[in-house]
């Protein structure tokens, strides 16, 4: 798995780029990842039906063993290879499960994708899967809350300002990336 062995320097990177996202965050969630309160993030996943509930977080530092955890929970479940997820979009859904006081765990459709998985995904499924995927960074989920009004979800991230959304309706999911902050319709 070539896809582990740059993992010390990405992740650097990545809460480097975290602490850069904590500056579209709004005032109320700033205070609370710079203090000692941790953050954590349950999650069932639809497709491999594994779950995950973890601290991944405590203020401003991640929570190594949690990242590698959560790295092998978001792998691409069609390959089984583990990508390096970009800590930030824990941020993102951590924030956006407190603005919603959602209880209920997020499900996961899609996390990491290898570029062979998104190459396949786009000839089989064409519009909506796109060549340069932010999946293949780590860099995006697509996901929905049980319970909660995927216009709910999709409002609550969009307000958060801080990485892409796209909304699914067709599909009953969200997709939320660390890339610049846009919008769109699938
Ligand atoms: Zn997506």
């Amino acid at each position: 798995m070539t896809h582990k062995t740059d993992s010390g320097r990405r992740r650097f990177l990545a809460a480097a780029s975290g602490a850069g996202l904590l500056l579209g965050f709004p005032m109320v969630a700033r205070a609370t990842f710079l203090g000692t309160t941790p953050r954590d993030l349950a999650m069932d996943h639809t497709h491999t039906r594994e779950k995950i509930d973890l601290t991944y977080a405590v203020g401003r530092r991640y929570v190594p063993q949690a990242l590698d955890d959560l790295d092998h929970f978001l792998r691409d479940h069609y390959s089984g290879l583990v990508g390096n997820m970009d800590p930030g979009l824990y941020d993102i859904m951590h924030s956006v499960r407190m603005a919603l006081k959602a209880r209920t765990p997020y499900q996961i459709i899609s996390g990491y994708r290898a570029p062979h998985t998104n190459e396949r995904l786009r000839t089989t499924r064409g519009g909506g899967v796109a060549k340069r995927s932010l999946h293949m960074d780590g860099k995006a989920v697509d996901l929905r809350i049980p319970g909660v009004p995927l216009k709910e979800l999709r409002d609550a991230a969009l307000e958060l300002g801080a990485g892409g959304v796209g909304y699914y309706p067709g599909s009953d999911f969200v997709h939320v990336d660390t890339g610049r902050v846009r919008s769109w319709s699938g």
